[in-house]
């Protein structure tokens, strides 16, 4: 089975003031094989955070079919959104909450029992054990993009999702996250991400697809894609 199958998803920006409708994503097929890591390559504007938006189900598709674990976005709606976990790129937090306030309350928002919370192993994944009852103001950047991993794994899904998680980062956190995501595909998580750093996507990935102009401009093993190039 493949963790991720999408058919002919096309996505429309509606118009906005004078500004044209816009189409950012023109009929994307993509099969994402279990177990891998997966890698989401393309220019800036090509439509990777579209996609992957769509997959975390905030931003609604125009047309087409995605499936997530087997489960049809709009006929399962509920177990397609409980098998995939995505970290964002933006580094928003809620300032009110600790690291573990913001786990906890994640895990609640997907209705993870108390019992099944698995806060203290998450914290110490992420590095943040010291740090799980401080404001989320005293945090670093490198934290809060920390926290953010940590967020889209409390309820453990299927596959996880990392929207350009190096952009800006420096090598440290950069190694800690990649250990991070080896880990979790050691552990059976199928693992996509996006970057436009053909020589990250080269080190990590086991598959790659190109997008270009919001669509996929080719898909294949790195090893087979790099022979090609
Ligand atoms: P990438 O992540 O590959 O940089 P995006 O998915 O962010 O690409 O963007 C794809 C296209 O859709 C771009 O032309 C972008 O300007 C446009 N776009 C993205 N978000 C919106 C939005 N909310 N409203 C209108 N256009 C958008
Ligand atoms: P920055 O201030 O640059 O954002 P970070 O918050 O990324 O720094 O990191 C702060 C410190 O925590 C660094 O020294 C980093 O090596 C360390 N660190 C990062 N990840 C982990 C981890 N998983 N476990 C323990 N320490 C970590």
């Amino acid at each position: 089975m493949n963790a991720i199958e999408i058919r002919g998803l096309r996505k429309t920006y509606a118009a906005q003031g004078n500004q044209a409708p816009k189409d950012a994503l023109n009929g994307v097929d993509l099969d994402i094989p279990q177990g891998s890591i997966f890698g989401l390559l393309g220019p800036n504007g090509a439509g990777k955070s579209t996609l992957i938006n769509i997959l975390a189900g905030l931003v609604l598709k125009t047309q087409g079919q995605v499936k997530i674990w087997g489960f049809d976005q709009d006929s399962n709606p509920r177990q397609s959104r409980a098998s995939i976990g995505v970290m964002p790129q933006e580094l928003h937090l809620d300032p009110f909450f600790s690291p573990r306030g913001a786990l906890e309350m994640q895990a609640g928002l997907y209705g993870v029992a108390r019992g099944d919370r698995q806060t203290d192993t998450i914290l110490q994944l992420i590095g943040l054990s010291d740090k799980a009852d401080a404001h989320a103001r005293s945090l670093s950047g490198g934290m809060r993009r920390r926290l953010l991993l940590g967020k889209a794994l409390v309820h453990n899904p299927h596959v996880l999702v990392l929207d350009e998680p190096t952009a800006g980062v420096d090598i440290e956190l950069r190694n800690m996250l990649w250990a991070n995501v080896r880990k979790l595909n050691a552990q059976g998580m199928t693992i996509i991400l996006t970057t436009h750093y053909l020589e990250e996507a080269q080190e990590m990935c086991d598959e790659i697809a190109i997008i270009n102009h919001g669509a996929v401009v080719v898909q294949d093993t790195t090893q087979n894609l790099l022979g090609r190039l």
